[in-house]
């Protein structure tokens, strides 16, 4: 039988602000353990949070961006569980009355784009990470600094269908937060993970099936093989004849396999109830209109007007948002008035090339050093492998261009006299080349480009060479 996925998604994404969520400590990422803690994240008996309001503007600006309904007023809530990396024995995040509720985001499929509903997003705190030490689990440590970081959840409808669609949801989510500058979208570092409700209904049907959830999928590469294989272990249990048992499965990327880790818990598990210690979030009209104004291009946004406005095509256009730095060095280069298919040539290419190549993460080349080797190219100052040598120098050093063509003598030969003398010199010494291009020969004619470009250290201007050749080659 043919089965249909029904997939929903809960993506964690860590707010870039500098201090945690509820009390004053570091947010900073790789530093020794327990130092970025006090006693309100260490959960101290008679400690009280106090809410960071740019975790409110930041979430607040994720659903504007998504289409969400704002609430007026929302409340955080405890949930309830007990786990060595929660201190205070209860995690505070949104339940019943979250900030943003009801919202969509557009996904690329073959073909056109998918609407995929938003059910909510809340904000939380983190909890802190255990590191299991010694062979056999002789020891666990546990490391704070994590504990209360703050976490935006995003849910989602059960409207993902599969694998490659929930990639593409959430590569979609990415770059809205990326581009909106509130998470930095660092899978690795577990900036953003996911967790993955899915079920499988026979093809047709609108009946879903069981669900089980997968748990902390740090990889989009990792999210698409965890629900690829959910899937075919699904079918199999059912075309066995067996039935599927609503639980909590754990993605074991070494292996390739989703194990079963505990019984689905409930949300009355959780012992939900209203946050005692903070006041429900009010936020009024001017609140989300001033939020609402900071929102900038969004990536989708910049590649429809990069192929639609700048005529770019949609591959360009795809790899020169691919983060939001590369766009505004594009932008910056193209504000320069040169062509934007020469630019975005020039960025795919040696830019991109460079930075990998020289384990660089910003070059020292300026938009307008750019814009200026573009010009010598367009003006046949140099060659376009003379422009790529001077390119290469200013990306390493930041000199100015014209310095190193005339320190290289880079600058291309366009003087037709001085062209013309090279090429007789050629001529007269080839005679037998010469007389095998008057028989017809006309391939014998890249043998004295070669030959011309040799004799000037690859500067003759290549128009004029050919130009010139075949003028004098046919004896005019
Ligand atoms: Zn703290």
């Amino acid at each position: 039988m043919e089965y249909t996925a029904v997939i929903g998604l809960e993506v964690h994404a860590q707010l870039q602000t500098d201090s945690k969520i509820f009390c004053g400590c570091s947010t900073r990422f790789g530093q020794e353990p327990n130092v970025n803690t006090c006693p309100v994240c260490l959960g101290m008996p008679g400690v009280l949070p106090v809410l960071n309001k740019r975790v409110v503007d930041y979430t607040l600006m994720m659903g504007l961006a998504t289409h969400c309904r704002i609430a007026a007023e929302s409340v955080f809530a405890r949930k309830n569980y007990f786990y060595p990396d929660l201190p205070k024995g209860y995690q505070i995040s949104q339940y019943e009355r979250p900030i943003c509720e009801e919202g969509w985001v557009e996904i690329p499929v073959q073909g056109g784009a998918r609407k995929i509903r938003i059910t909510r997003i809340h904000m939380e705190e983190d909890a802190g990470k255990l590191v299991h030490e010694g062979g056999g689990g002789a020891a666990s440590l546990v490391d704070l600094n994590r504990a209360g970081v703050p976490l935006m959840e995003i849910v989602s409808e059960p409207d993902i269908r599969s694998p490659e669609e929930a990639r593409a949801y959430m590569q979609t989510l990415r770059d809205i937060v990326v581009y909106l500058g509130i998470c930095d979208g660092n899978m690795e570092e577990g900036s953003l993970r996911c967790d993955a409700n899915i079920s499988i209904m026979p093809a047709g049907s609108e009946t879903f099936g069981t669900r089980t959830e997968i748990k902390n999928m740090n990889s989009f590469r990792y999210l698409a093989q965890a629900l690829e294989y959910e899937i075919q272990r699904q079918t199999e249990v059912l075309e066995d004849g067996g039935r599927i048992i609503q639980e909590t499965r754990l993605f074991d990327s070494a292996k390739g396999v989703t194990a079963s880790m505990r019984g689905k818990e409930e949300a009355h598990d959780y012992r939900y109830f209203p946050e005692p210690d903070l006041v429900p979030i009010r936020i009024d009209p001017e609140w989300v209109d001033r939020i609402g104004a900071e929102i900038p291009e969004l990536r989708s946004e910049k590649i429809a007007r990069y192929v639609q406005d700048l005529g770019l095509p949609e591959y360009d256009a795809e790899v020169l948002t691919g983060e939001p730095g590369t766009a505004r060095f594009f932008e910056d280069i193209l504000a320069h008035g040169v062509e934007p298919k020469k630019v975005s040539n020039w960025v795919m290419g040696e830019y991109t090339r460079l930075l990998k190549d020289k384990g660089m993460e910003t070059a020292r080349i300026s938009p307008e050093q750019v814009a200026g080797i573009i010009r010598m190219v367009d003006a046949s100052t140099v060659s376009v492998s003379g422009a790529k040598q001077v390119f290469e120098e200013v990306f390493l050093t930041g000199k100015d261009p014209d310095a190193i063509v005339r320190e290289k003598g880079l600058a291309q030969v366009s003087d037709e006299g001085a062209i013309e003398e090279e090429i007789k010199a050629i001529l007269e010494a080839n005679p037998q080349q010469v007389e095998q291009y008057r028989d017809g020969q006309e391939k014998v004619l890249g043998y004295f480009v070669g030959q011309v470009m040799k004799a000037t250290r690859g500067r003759a201007n290549p128009r004029l060479v050919n130009e010139i050749l075949i003028k004098k080659l046919k004896g005019e």
